[in-house]
Formats: structure tokens, sequence, C-alpha cells
């Protein structure tokens, strides 16, 4: 049965989607059978993954609404060697829409769990908001991801995730928790990454993943080339580190 994580912060561009799509190719390598589920308007994770946004036959907006389900809606990155539910900005329609459905915040949950059998992860990608798409993914969740930079603001607003995982865990779902604060975008050479990152540890412990992924270009180039970093340069320190945490998740879940 798949192990499902969210990959959540409401602040943009910290990197949840180069997260998702790289931990997604990282642990396809590592046998494991994935789907990558894009929550995100944005559809960013769809198009990192190979995946041409503009052309969906059905997408995570209909799985949302039940008028498809996973098994139809899925389509393969063959790039990343996982499945993806992919999204586009129709799914924006669903927050409005879901409004008025019965169990508004489950559906995603529902619909995943009957697809759970085919797959080892299910990691989505959250869109920049504390909205009822993420609280979609929350509720559907065993665990978040919570992607930071190491920089001066980087705790600003951590504690309103912080507190909204906290009342989804006591509403909810109470299988949810925080798996761990991963540090990304990571540049050894500024001592203000060093200081936080240390700040971080103190704090939160062995709720600090041990991989840290450095800010390394090769990541950012390949989404235009519609691949993973993982994939698209598999030597780079980048991709070498989201395989790292990859591996450091396979140990995670098996203690879970
Ligand atoms: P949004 O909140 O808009 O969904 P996000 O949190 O998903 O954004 P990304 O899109 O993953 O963030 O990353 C933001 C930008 O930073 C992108 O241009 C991405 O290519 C770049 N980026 C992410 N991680 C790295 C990294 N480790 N090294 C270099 N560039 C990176
Ligand atoms: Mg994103």
């Amino acid at each position: 049965m798949a192990k499902i994580f969210c990959v959540a912060n409401q602040k943009g561009g910290v990197g949840k989607t180069t997260t998702t799509v790289n931990l997604a190719a990282g642990l396809a390598k590592l046998n494991q059978r994935v789907l990558l589920v894009d929550l995100d308007p944005q559809g960013n994770a769809t198009m990192g993954a190979g995946i041409n946004k503009a052309t969906l036959q059905a997408s995570t907006y209909e799985v949302l609404l039940g008028t498809a389900d996973v098994a139809t809606a899925r389509v393969r990155s063959e790039a990343g060697g996982f499945d993806v539910l992919p999204a586009n900005r129709e799914l924006a329609g669903a927050e409005v829409e879901m409004v008025q459905l019965e169990n508004r915040e489950r559906r995603l949950r529902d619909a995943l769990g009957l697809a759970a059998k085919d797959y080892d992860f299910m990691l989505i990608d959250c869109p920049p908001a504390l909205s009822m798409l993420t609280l979609n993914g929350l509720c559907a969740a065993h665990g978040v991801i919570i992607p930071m930079q190491c920089e001066y603001y980087a705790l600003e607003g951590l504690s309103d995730l912080v507190n909204t995982i906290k009342k989804v865990h006591a509403n909810l779902n109470p299988d949810l928790k925080i798996i761990g604060l991963l540090r990304v975008m990571f540049d050894p050479r500024m001592t203000l990454s060093q200081q936080v990152s240390a700040q971080l540890e103190q704090h939160f412990g062995d709720k600090v993943f041990k991989t840290i992924i450095p800010r390394n270009v090769r990541l950012a180039e390949a989404p235009s080339y519609g691949m993973p970093g993982v994939t698209f340069d598999p030597t780079s320190k980048g991709a070498q580190a989201y395989i790292a945490f990859g591996a450091e998740m396979v140990k995670r879940i098996k203690k879970m």
C-alpha cells in the first residue's frame, strides 16, 4: 500500500515542485512505484515530468470532482519513470466548485485510496497557499515534507503551516505528521545558510532530513527539457542529492 506524502509550504518558490518531481524520479531509480499528484493549477510538476498540461484528457480537477478516477486520469512520465496525476489551470475552478460538495476536504483522499495498491509512494505537489486544495492534500497524506531555504525569512510563516497541520491532525486526519524539513537551494559558502541550517537542527532535531539539497543550476534547467533533474543530468550534485533523499525516505517509511 502506498505511503502518501504532501510536499507543502505556503511560501512561493521555495522548491516544492523541484522536490516533488526529483524525489519521484529518485525513488523510481530505487525501483519504487511512484504516483506524482499535481495539486497546483500552475501545473509545473506536470510539465517538469515531461507532460504537456495543455492537452490533458483528464486531470486532478476531474478526480476531485468525481468525474474521473485516478486509473483513467494518470499518465506516464517516460522521462521520470513514474506515473503522474496531471493538472492545469482548470484545477483553480475546483476550489470553488468543491465548496458545494459533501466531504469536500476528503475528495483527494478517497480517490487516491482506490489506487493505493498500485504504488509504494504517492507524492503530492501542493500550491503555495493554505487553500482547499492544500487541505485536500493534507487530508490525504500520512506525512508532510516541508522544503525550506536557509535564509533569514525561512522560519517566518512556518508556524502557520505547522498550526494548519496540527488542526488537520486533530480534526480531519489523525495519521498526519510532519515527516521532516528539507533544506533546499543550499549554498554552503554563505555563512547565513550555515547559521540558519544549524538553527533548524537545534529547533527541530531529527525532524530535519539529513540530506541537504544544494543550489544547482542543472535542477533549474531540467524542466525546460521536460525532464526531472535526476534523469536530465544524473551526475550533477543536485541529482545526486535528490537520489540520496529518495534513499533517506525509503529508510524512513520502513520505520512508519
Ligand atoms: P511555487 O510556490 O510557485 O509552486 P515551488 O515552491 O514549487 O514554487 P520551484 O518551482 O520548485 O518552487 O522552484 C522555484 C525556482 O527555483 C524554480 O525556478 C526552480 O527551478 C528553482 N530551484 C528549485 N530548487 C533549486 C535548486 N536546488 N537549485 C537551483 N534552482 C532551484
Ligand atoms: Mg510549485
